[in-house]
């Protein structure tokens, strides 16, 4: 049985307790009420990598610096015929597979880092889950139909210079050169040309 000195030191925490709980019952809820109301995310969150396959070369970058290894890519070359000016033909790789396993990926960014091609980005939309753990593999169809919620790139800073992209893209279109005249060099004459162990100071 508790003693009187127990009961007195209940009283104070009880009341502490009731504090509490009526402070709290006052104050606005800060649960958000998903799935009724969606949550207002940064437009840069990291909700699901997003393909854009014209822009991918298949060099496998991304898929040799994942951590998870969970980017899986399959491609073949193809020989471009030279073009009727001339010239040689031309080998160029062909995506034919493109996927990334969600359920594995831990959502680092590297892939999206490396890509020297610009073929990789962040979309911020997160609902995509699933019941079947298989159907986190998404395919490159499915991963470039994400490619419609990434946002645009963010203002540049004032001032910046523009990106090396457009200052490409704004640069008139090259002329082509001009014919170059044949040469008309004179053979030397090995009578009167200085030979190579000739002194270039000693004049005639
Ligand atoms: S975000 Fe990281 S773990 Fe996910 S696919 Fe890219 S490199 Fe791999
Ligand atoms: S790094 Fe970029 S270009 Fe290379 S395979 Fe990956 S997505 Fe394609």
């Amino acid at each position: 049985m508790a003693g009187p000195k127990k009961r007195n030191s209940l009283v104070p925490g009880l009341v502490k307790g009731m504090v509490t709980t009526a402070r709290t019952m006052t104050r606005p809820a800060h649960t958000q009420q998903y799935p009724d109301v969606k949550p207002d995310l940064p437009p840069r969150s990291r909700g699901v990598i997003a393909l854009l396959h014209e822009n991918c070369t298949s060099c496998m970058l991304c898929a040799r610096e994942c951590p998870d290894w969970c980017i899986y890519i399959d491609s073949h070359k193809e020989t471009i015929p030279a073009g009727p000016e001339g010239g040689r033909d031309r080998q160029q790789n062909v995506l034919d597979r493109f996927a990334i396993d969600f359920s594995l990926c831990m959502y680092c960014g590297i892939c999206i880092d490396v890509c020297p091609f610009d073929a990789l980005f962040w979309s911020p939309e997160f609902e995509y889950a699933e019941t079947d753990i298989r159907d986190l593999l998404h395919e490159k169809e499915r991963l470039g139909e994400w490619m419609e919620t990434v946002p645009p790139p963010a203002a540049l800073d004032p001032g910046a210079p523009d990106a090396g992209e457009v200052t490409a893209a704004a640069k008139p279109a090259r002329t082509p050169r001009a014919a170059r005249p044949p040469r008309n060099v004179a053979s030397p004459d090995p009578e009167t040309s200085p030979g190579p162990d000739a002194d270039p100071g000693s004049g005639s």
